[in-house]
């Protein structure tokens, strides 16, 4: 980074700073991620000098014959990869793609059902301080209580009733498989769309360790920046009979230019998900995360429906006097990175709540195995334990540093 050192030492010595925190701690945010060094320097290039409005072979501005090149490759990928008969692959986040896949399919005022955000769905499944939720009328399905799984009686219940147009599958802090056939079934019973939303997902359907939707969905979108290990961005990707409603949607009706130089690194991630190790990172981030929630609850902790399919646990502390703003802000201190979650049946605010979502798939990228995780799980524990216990957090906090020195992060 010599240019920016000399051009602008304010915001050199920021990104400075970022880089040893994400080196000096254990990223456990379910939704993050660390690219390659390949898909890094992608997102640095030239590309982001230019406009191509439009498609390739269809762009409203001259000069794009290597845009054209490059977005063709992802989208090539990204079909290959999803078995999709179709990917747009402009939107600048999922938030974007949810978006573009509403107005496919809906007027404002229609009906959409969506799993709560308190029991782990998404803002923009329509929550009301979401545009989803401003824009349509929201019915909610949710998790049993009793085994903190999506429950299917409900479901088709809310939708029998309901009679929505669209129904949007897919979580954000939900640790077990999601039956998207069942979903499908469903829907299809309705008469409904089906938007798959794979935003954390993504990674483990390209690697083949969670079923895909495709063959349930009409439409389906996921942000590239999670599981996937691409750039911070999103797609959406249907069938054929709906590309060009998808393609009309992202542009001109929601977005203007694509940011090439994203799609270059989105084609970049897509090629890495492609070659055959990919499966092996997939498998590694669902072993990883069981052998964690084994560890835990062996020491006590209580996981919402009791373990994990996926990438994620979620800790649910409502048996304990202990916040999930506190117990964040206690394995902070320690270097551990989680976020503070609401659990299903929920009774405090967003910003404290009674849970904590952890995931492994930046660590597993970082290289770190069952072992750590039998390891990082053991100090998770001391600390929900002995939130308070000053000493504790800083003698463990001084075994993250060293672990995270046995497994650098930049190379
Ligand atoms: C992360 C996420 C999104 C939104 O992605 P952004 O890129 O942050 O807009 C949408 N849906 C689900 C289920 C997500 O987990």
């Amino acid at each position: 980074m010599v240019h920016l050192e000399s051009a602008d030492p304010l915001v050199h010595r920021a990104v400075l700073g970022e880089t040893s925190r994400q080196h000096g701690q254990l990223e456990m945010i379910a939704s993050e991620n660390f690219v390659s060094p390949a898909v890094r320097e992608a997102m640095g290039t030239v590309l982001t000098h230019k406009y191509a409005e439009g498609l390739p072979g269809k762009r409203y501005y001259g000069g794009c014959e290597y845009a054209d090149q490059v977005e063709d490759l992802a989208r090539t990928r990204a079909t290959k990869l999803f078995g999709a008969d179709h990917a747009n692959v402009q939107p600048h986040s999922g938030a974007q793609a949810n978006m573009a896949a509403y107005f496919a399919f809906l007027d404002p005022g229609d009906t959409i059902v969506g799993m709560n955000l308190s029991h782990g769905g998404h803002l923009t499944h329509g929550s009301p301080v979401n545009f989803s939720g401003r824009l349509f009328r929201v019915a909610a399905y949710g998790v049993r209580e009793s085994d903190g799984r999506i429950d299917f009686d409900v479901v088709r219940e809310t939708v029998l009733r309901e009679r929505p147009r669209l129904i949007v599958t897919g979580a954000s802090a939900y640790p077990r498989a999601i039956d998207f056939e069942t979903f499908g079934e469903i829907a299809r019973e309705a008469g409904a769309i089906h938007l798959v939303d794979l935003a954390h997902l993504a990674g483990l359907v390209a690697g083949g360790h969670h079923p895909s939707p495709f063959a349930h969905a009409d439409v389906v979108t996921t942000t590239t920046h999670k599981t996937l290990r691409g750039p911070r961005g999103g797609m959406a990707m249907c069938r054929a009979e709906h590309a060009k409603i998808i393609d009309r949607m992202v542009f001109p009706f929601i977005q203007g230019g694509p940011l090439m130089h994203v799609i270059a690194a989105k084609a970049v991630a897509l090629g890495e998900a492609l070659a055959p190790s990919f499966r092996d990172y997939a498998g590694c981030i669902v072993e990883n995360a069981r052998v964690l929630a084994r560890t835990v609850t062996e020491r006590g902790v209580q996981l919402v429906s009791g373990g994990t399919d996926t990438h994620l646990i979620l800790v649910d502390l409502r048996d304990r006097d202990l916040t999930g703003k506190d117990a964040e802000q206690a394995l902070e201190r320690a270097g551990i990175t989680v976020n503070k979650n609401t659990v299903p049946g929920e009774t405090r605010s967003p910003f404290v709540t009674s849970g904590l979502r952890i995931g492994t798939p930046a660590l597993t990228t970082r290289g770190m195995g069952a072992d750590e995780m039998t390891l990082i799980g053991g100090w998770i524990a001391d600390i929900l334990d002995r939130p308070g216990d000053a000493q504790r957090i800083e003698s463990i906090g001084r075994r993250v540093r060293e672990l995270c020195e046995t497994f650098p992060l930049f190379r």
